[in-house]
């Protein structure tokens, strides 16, 4: 009996502390989430940057790039030169029905033209339309944030922490090698075999 009172006792107490806290539940749609900046939500295409070469339709694991394109000939600049031909996409679509996401594409891409978006609203009742072509891919480039930087900024004190004092292993001038550790030049002849 003692137990059981105990028990609900217990219970209560989780119960009346947890009406006390609050929700971390968050009210999507009507609160948008904070994502991470890296988020991986949809594909962007920069149409002026793709160059039809299709290395990322090839990259792709699941084939769900789908690119058209033809050859154009642009006339000589100057008299004499010669025309050359360009390639004019046609068709840039992914399925993402068919996506996991993985990246490949916007890493193989050599022309800058993929981007990831942090955008996640595209979902939809009929998973043909998540069949996106190139004017919608290209919409959602306004939605890409700007690239972080490589090292991340750091206050003048922890960079100062990071320098790390290299001792010079040879001695050009000298030409002979310090001793490992100590930073001194060893005498003509020592570590010589006799
Ligand atoms: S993220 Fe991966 S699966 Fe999706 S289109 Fe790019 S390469 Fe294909
Ligand atoms: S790899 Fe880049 S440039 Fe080549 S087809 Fe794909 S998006 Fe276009």
């Amino acid at each position: 009996m003692t137990k059981f009172l105990s028990g609900l006792a217990k219970g209560m107490a989780t119960t009346a502390r947890t009406m006390t806290t609050h929700a971390h539940t968050q009210q999507y749609p009507h609160v948008k989430p904070e994502l991470p900046s890296r988020s991986r939500g949809v594909i962007a295409l920069l149409e002026e940057n793709c160059t039809s070469c299709m290395l990322c339709a090839r990259e792709c694991p699941d084939w769900c790039i789908y690119i058209d394109s033809h050859k154009e000939t642009t006339p000589p600049a100057t008299e004499g030169g010669r025309a050359r031909q360009h390639n004019v996409l046609d068709r840039f679509a992914i399925d993402f029905s068919l996506c996991m996401y993985c990246g490949i594409c916007i890493e193989v891409c050599p022309f800058d033209a993929l981007f990831w978006s942090p955008e996640f609203e595209y979902s939809t009742t009929d998973i043909r339309d998540l069949l996106q072509e190139k004017d919608t891919l290209g919409q959602w480039m306004p939605t890409v944030p700007p690239p972080e930087p490589l090292v991340p900024e750091l206050p003048e004190t922890e960079l100062q922490q990071l320098v790390v004092e290299v001792e010079p292993e040879d001695d050009p001038a000298a030409g002979r090698t310090t001793e490992r550790g100590t930073g001194e030049v060893p005498p003509p002849g020592a570590g010589e075999q006799p």
